[in-house]
C-alpha cells in the first residue's frame, strides 16, 4: 500500500515524500480512509505507531478543503488535546510539516511557560490549535480561545490524561466543543473509565486498532551487560569514550537516578542533560534541542518525560536501568533504527533486575544477545553474583559474606532464583 492509494491530496504527498515516508503504517493506512470519510475513530495505538500522522494528515486534507466559513474569518477548526508539552509541540510539529505545502495555520499551546506569545499568535488567528488541558482551560476562560467553531476534535493518549489525573480538565474542554464535530480518540490501553469517556464521545466510531508492539525492529543491535550496580557508571564512562558515538540517549527509571547519570557524567567531561518531569519546561525544552542539535551529545531521561521525544537520526540507545513494563523495553530501543536506519541498543542490568530481564525477553521473544567481553563484566548465578568466597564459605551459595546482601534477605523483593536466560560465558 502507498500513499496514493489512500487518495492523499498533491500537497501532502509531497510534504510526506520530504518527510522521507515510503508507505503508511498500518495505522495510518488503517485510519486515514475512515477520518477523510468523516467518520468518528477509537483508534488503540500507542506512540511509535505512526498514529499522529495517522490523525494528521487525514485532518490537513479535510481542512484544505473550502469551508463554510466566512473569508476573513479564522476561527480554530481543529482542536487536538495531548497530555504533555513534549507530545503538544511534536504534533504541532507534524502539522507544520505534513501542512508545509498547505495555508493552513496551526498553534501549540502548553503551560509552564509565559502566555503572551501563545494569545498574540492566537490573536492573528489559526486553524488548527495544538493543547495541553491546563493551558487550555486557562485561555479559555480568559476568552482567548472560542470552540465553538471546532469541526474536529482529538483526544490523544486519553489513558495517559487519565493517569496524569487531567481527566477533568478534559471533560471541562469537551463540554465546550459543539455537538456536531468529527472526534478521533486515541489510547493505548482502554481501562473502563476510558471506555466510558470514549462511548460519551464518539458517535458511531469505526475502531482501529493496532497490536501493541512487541518485536523490536532487526536494524537494531541489540546488547546485554551483566554488570553490578555499583559499576554501572563506570561501566557507561568506558562505553561513551568511543566517540564515534555520536548522541546516546540514556534511559533511568526515576528523575533522581536521571540527574545522577548527568552529574556523573558531566564529572568526567562528558556533555549531559537530563530531561524528566523535576525539571521547568524551559529546562526541558532546552536540554531537547540542544540534544537534538548536537550540542548536547548525551540526554538522559526517564520514561514518562521521553515519551514524545523524536530525534531524528538517533544512533544510541543505552538503558541504564531496564524497565519495570517491559513493553517500555520496546518502546525505548524503538528510538533509535527509525525509518530503516540502524541503531544500536546496550542494557545494563544488575542483579536485581534479572526479573524485568525475563519479562523482556518473554516479551520480545528473543534472548538478547550478550557482551561478555567489557571490563566490568559479572555472571549471576545462583541466588547472589559468584564473587571470590573464603574457602570456609564456599558451601554457602548465593551468600556474599560481609556484604550488605550477605544475610540472605530478600532485598529486592524478589526470590532469588538462578538466571536461565543468558547463553553462558
Ligand atoms: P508517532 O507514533 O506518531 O509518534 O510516530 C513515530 C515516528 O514514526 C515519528 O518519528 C514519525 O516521524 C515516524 N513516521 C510516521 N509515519 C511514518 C511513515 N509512514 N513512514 C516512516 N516514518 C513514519
Amino acid at each position: 500500500m502507498l500513499f496514493t492509494d489512500l487518495q492523499i491530496i498533491e500537497p501532502i504527498l509531497q510534504a510526506l515524500t520530504r518527510e522521507g515516508y515510503s508507505k503508511p503504517t498500518p495505522i495510518q493506512a488503517k485510519a486515514i480512509p475512515y477520518i477523510l470519510a468523516g467518520r468518528d475513530l477509537l483508534g488503540c495505538a500507542q506512540t511509535g505507531t505512526g498514529k499522529t500522522a495517522a490523525f494528521a494528515i487525514p485532518m490537513l486534507q479535510l481542512l484544505s478543503k473550502p469551508s463554510a466559513i466566512k473569508a476573513g474569518q479564522r476561527p480554530i477548526r481543529a482542536l487536538i488535546l495531548t497530555p504533555t508539552r513534549e507530545l503538544a509541540i511534536q504534533i504541532e510539529e507534524s502539522f507544520k510539516a505534513y501542512g508545509s505545502g498547505l495555508r493552513l495555520k496551526q498553534l501549540v499551546i502548553f503551560g509552564g511557560v509565559g502566555q503572551q506569545p501563545q494569545t498574540a499568535a492566537l490573536e492573528r488567528g489559526i486553524d488548527i490549535l495544538v493543547a495541553t488541558p491546563g493551558r487550555l482551560l486557562d485561555l479559555m476562560n480568559q476568552g482567548y480561545i472560542n470552540l465553538k467553531d471546532i469541526e474536529i476534535f482529538v483526544l490523544d493518549e486519553a489513558d495517559r490524561m487519565l493517569d496524569m489525573g487531567f481527566v477533568h480538565d478534559v471533560k471541562r474542554v469537551i463540554t465546550k466543543l459543539p455537538g456536531k464535530r468529527q472526534t478521533l480518540f486515541f489510547s493505548a490501553t482502554m481501562p473502563n473509565e476510558i471506555q466510558s469517556l470514549a462511548n460519551a464521545i464518539l458517535t458511531n466510531p469505526e475502531k482501529v486498532e493496532v497490536t501493541p508492539v512487541s518485536s523490536t525492529a532487526d536494524t537494531i543491535e541489540q546488547s546485554l551487560y551483566f554488570v553490578e550496580k555499583n559499576d554501572k557508571r563506570a561501566l557507561l564512562a568506558s562505553i561513551l569514550k568511543d566517540e564515534s558515538i555520536e548522541t546516546a540517549l540514556v534511559f533511568t527509571r526515576t528523575k533522581h537516578g536521571a540527574d545522577k547519570v548527568v552529574k556523573d557524567l558531566v564529572r568526567i567531561g562528558i556533555k549531559a542533560e537530563a530531561i524528566h518531569g523535576n525539571k521547568s519546561q524551559n529546562a526541558r525544552q532546552r536540554a531537547l534541542s540542544n540534544f537534538k542539535d548536537r550540542s548536547t551529545r548525551i540526554l538522559v531521561a526517564t520514561d514518562i518525560a521521553a515519551r514524545g521525544i523524536d530525534v531524528d537520526e538517533l544512533t544510541h540507545v543505552i538503558n541504564y536501568e531496564l524497565p519495570n513494563v517491559p513493553e517500555t523495553y520496546v518502546h525505548r530501543i524503538g528510538r533509535t533504527g527509525r525509518a530503516g536506519l540502524s541503531g544500536t541498543a546496550f542494557s545494563f542490568c544488575e542483579y536485581e533486575e534479572l526479573p524485568y530481564l525475563k519479562d523482556i525477553q518473554k516479551l520480545i521473544g528473543k534472548e538478547i544477545p550478550r557482551n561478555t567481553g567489557h571490563a566490568f563484566h559479572t555472571e549471576f548465578s545462583g541466588a547472589r553474583p559468584i564473587a571470590p568466597k573464603p574457602a570456609a564459605q564456599q558451601g554457602r551459595q548465593g551468600q556474599r559474606p560481609g556484604s550488605q546482601q550477605s544475610s540472605g534477605r530478600n532485598h529486592s523483593g524478589h526470590q532469588p532464583r538462578k538466571f536461565s536466560g543468558g547463553r553462558g560465558n
